[in-house]
């Protein structure tokens, strides 16, 4: 049966990020339903989601609160523009985030993916200095190992590699300073933001964990020394959330830990816990102020996307906001992420296929080590994870691991065990 469906996929389907020549002979599971934090395929062999749908999924799937949430919304409207006019569930979401979200006074563009609420971010602070009448910063600032999106100005802040490198000559250029993994990253950075105030519009991070170029974690006292470093010169900062937003670094954001108030704050991924596709960009109220005017005037910002805003996925988000309170998640998520951190270090980072394991709450990437290229132990230890009900997805040579923030003792020590199994196998350590 399973064989049946990956032939249909593969005959219609473009999967992203996927090399469609040899999708169908990479045993791609086919998802049919879900129960809890386990995927159910058409075959009926069910998997640990051990990536979070790929970092979507916050409470796990089939949320009976989340379900009602949506139902109930149905009943009401499932859309309505937000060009120009407004909607009560839409209203109610954003006064429910404008009561967590670390910005000052801060206004809500809704959007439905991750890279466009940075690409509205960057649009947003351009603008900004051009509504001010202040000329010359036309430039941004953002960080070697970088992963913004997929959008082109979104890439363009991206470090690509090798993936997006065709794609260089339709990129603007980035002023680019060291990652995370160099350890004098913020020093760097800070003296950047020193000598070219003048020239930029923002820096643009990922506060506490460089995602997808594998997890590379920074020092919160760094985070917040660049963050001073642009208060003091007047740059703006723009903290992109999509990945660390909503619980997964063991704060409701990241951004926190790091003492920031950003000026623009990016959120997508687990806004709706994994439910529908929602995004948005959160502005201070100062940048806000810098775009009122008189009507269809120039301050106005003209950019907006036909499903932002959509009722449906507000309604959601809005009841996993509300669940993350009322199930006390984050405390649950500090507890697991202990518990995984001392299985990391006792029985993961010891074996010798293991260069490197790289942690904050339940975002987990573990290096592995192979002693020559084009190995592929990235994808091999990952499909020995699957062949064990352990769903796991490599960036390159790193595994990542990050179970839905519901993720319980139990399924904590079966990641594990999977992980230690595979590894072992793949590598022979
Ligand atoms: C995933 C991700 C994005 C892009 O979000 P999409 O919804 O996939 O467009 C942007 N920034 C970060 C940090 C991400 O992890």
């Amino acid at each position: 049966m399973g064989n049946e469906w990956i032939r249909r996929d593969a005959a219609v389907v473009w999967h992203g990020f996927t090399q469609m020549g040899a999708y169908a002979a990479n045993s791609p599971l086919v998802i049919d339903r879900a129960e809890g934090r386990e995927l159910i395929d058409v075959d009926g062999r069910c998997y640990l989601d051990a990536i979070s749908s790929l970092w979507v999924n916050t409470l796990g799937h089939r949320v009976p609160e989340l379900d009602a949430a949506l139902v109930a919304q149905v009943d009401k409207v499932a859309h309505s523009t937000m060009l120009g006019n407004g909607n009560t569930v839409v209203i109610e979401l954003a006064e429910a985030l404008a009561g967590v979200v670390p910005v000052d006074a801060p206004h809500f563009l809704f959007a439905a993916d991750g890279a466009v609420a940075v690409e509205q971010a960057l649009k947003i602070a351009f603008q900004y200095w051009v509504n001010r009448g202040v000329e010359g910063r036309t430039q941004y600032l953002a960080l070697g190992d970088a992963y913004h999106g997929d959008t082109i100005g979104s890439l363009s802040l991206g470090d690509g590699g090798v993936f997006s490198a065709v794609f260089d000559p339709l990129c603007f250029p980035v002023v680019r300073t060291p990652g995370y993994a160099d350890p004098g990253w913020a020093a760097k950075a800070c003296a950047a933001v020193e000598s070219r105030a003048s020239e930029l519009a923002a820096v643009v991070i990922e506060p506490l964990v460089q995602g997808a170029s594998g997890m590379l974690c920074a020092e919160a006292a760094d985070v917040r020394a660049l963050g001073e470093t642009c208060r003091a010169h007047g740059v703006l900062l723009i903290c992109d959330e999509v990945a660390t937003g909503f619980g997964r670094t063991g704060t409701l954001f990241a951004s926190e830990q790091c003492g920031l108030r950003p000026d623009l704050l990016c959120l997508g991924k687990g806004i709706t816990g994994g439910y529908l596709a929602m995004s948005a960009t959160v502005t201070s109220g100062e940048v806000f102020d810098a775009f009122l005017g008189c009507d269809l005037g120039p301050q106005t910002f003209f950019h907006g996307h036909s499903y932002g805003g959509n009722a449906l996925a507000a309604a959601v988000a809005l009841e996993h906001l509300r669940l993350i309170e009322d199930w006390d998640v984050l405390a649950h998520v500090r507890a697991r992420a202990g518990q995984l951190a001392a299985l990391l270090e006792e029985r993961i980072a010891p074996l010798s296929g293991v260069a490197a394991v790289r942690q904050r709450g339940l975002m987990v990437g573990v290096e592995l080590a192979p002693p020559g290229p084009g190995l592929r132990w990235g994808r091999r230890v990952c499909a020995g994870a699957v062949a064990r009900g352990v769903l796991l997805r490599p960036l390159g040579d790193v595994v990542v691991v990050m179970p839905p923030l519901t993720t319980t003792e139990e399924e904590i020590v079966r990641i594990i065990d999977a992980l230690d199994a595979s590894v072992r196998e793949v590598t022979g350590s």
